[in-house]
């Protein structure tokens, strides 16, 4: 897509935007040490007349952007702001100026968006009902900043009635919106189960309980949660993903160590999955003279886009880029912490493609050499801002 397709109010802030962007690129920062990332983001913020609260979470920021045309709701804009620790392979003059750290996931892109919408949104609300609560979070890449900020109050005062973020997207060209009704990202469990025998010497087992062999049975009896305890149609993943026992050749270990992760698109499944663990932790090793211990870590719970908002988003981004433009996304199977937001307000969570091989944009997220295409921060803000005035003329 041309800039030319751009509103002339979002095709004006562009230009800051990436500016802000490959600012931000230049200086990332990993989960909840966004503190350059958030003054850039309340100096911007102050700019604008806005008076940004700070230090939400440690380093969330938030600001309000208040309506000229009476009362309305309040729809909430996410944007998240950490960085991850690689090493940025890419030869660009905006590259990343600390080793080990890099902006690998475009959340510096989400938050230029942000920052654009917010001026371009600045310039409509005289003539818009409600509020836009601007919301810029951190550590969205490991233990999630979402749920703290709500934990600090994000949601209240004013009360939000819906919520929208993006994530800028590889697999997509740019140009297009991705939408996607229902689940789109998954729910995530950390799995821990220990597997106590008796250990002694490999020349006399029947003096032993041997672990090893009750977690072996017990890693393939986990397999048969998904094949066997789930409907065929119900999409899940459990995968054992570490199996440690044991350091010597001649000796039966005390103890074997799995440690694995569950994926799943609904609590029924979530529910099944961890009902079906206990059972087989607990009774596998029993049946071998052993027992297991199982800790079940709850990660990000899943990610769902409200069925109405999705349509809003679809309608919004069709005047953004054009309804061909708007494609369908896939859901898919990592975990996304805008999902405590979804969890309390109807809202939705959409993707913006970043893929154009001209420019070399479109390796996947987290790789050294990720790098989006700067035409996709226009879109965002054209996208978002049509989201939010939308959202600001819903009625109940
Ligand atoms: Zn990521
Ligand atoms: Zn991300």
């Amino acid at each position: 897509m041309s800039e030319s397709k751009l509103s002339p109010a979002v095709a004006a802030v562009l230009p800051e935007a990436i500016a802000i962007r490959r600012d931000l690129h230049q200086h990332p920062e990993v989960a909840f040490e966004e503190l350059r990332t958030a003054a850039v983001v309340a100096a911007k913020l102050r700019e604008l007349g806005l008076k940004p609260r700070t230090g939400i979470a440690k380093t969330g920021v938030t600001a309000l952007l208040k309506g000229g045309a009476g009362d309305g709701p309040t729809v909430l804009l996410r944007a998240d702001m950490d960085a991850l620790p690689v090493t940025e392979e890419n030869d660009v003059p905006y590259r990343s100026t600390i080793p080990g750290r890099m902006h690998a996931c475009g959340h510096d892109g989400h938050t230029a968006i942000l920052l654009g919408a917010a001026r371009v949104l600045q310039l409509r609300m005289p003539e818009l009902p409600g509020r836009v609560k601007l919301v810029f979070q951190p550590a969205e890449e490991t233990i999630g900043g979402a749920e703290p900020m709500i934990a600090e109050g994000v949601l209240d005062d004013p009360p939000v009635d819906y919520a929208f973020g993006l994530h800028l997207w590889a697999p997509q060209p740019t140009g297009t919106v991705g939408v996607c009704a229902g689940p789109f990202m998954a729910g995530t469990d950390m799995i821990r189960i220990r597997v106590t025998g008796s250990g002694g010497h490999a020349a006399m087992p029947a003096q032993c309980v041997d672990p090893i062999l009750a977690a072996a049975q017990l890693v393939t009896g986990i397999q048969s949660i998904v094949s066997r305890n789930l409907p065929p149609r119900e999409p899940a993943v459990v995968s054992i993903t570490q199996f440690h026992a044991g350091d010597t050749f001649n000796v039966i270990p005390p103890y074997a160590e799995l440690v694995g992760t569950a994926r799943y698109y609904s609590d029924a499944v979530r529910d099944t999955i961890r009902g079906r663990l206990e059972q087989l932790v607990r009774d596998i090793p029993a049946a071998f003279g052993a027992t297991g211990e199982l800790t079940v870590i709850p990660g990000y719970p899943v990610t769902v886009n409200d069925r109405a908002m999705t349509e809003l988003v679809r309608a919004a981004a069709a005047e953004a880029v054009g309804p061909e433009q708007v494609v369908p996304v896939e859901p898919v199977m990592g975990g996304e912490d805008f999902a405590y937001f979804l969890q309390r307000v109807p809202g939705c969570y959409f993707t913006v493609g970043i893929q154009n091989e001209a420019k070399g944009t479109g390796r996947p997220h987290h790789h050294p050499r990720f790098d989006l295409d700067e035409d996709a921060l226009g879109i965002g803000i054209e996208t978002l801002v049509r989201v939010a005035e939308r959202a600001l003329q819903q009625t109940g």
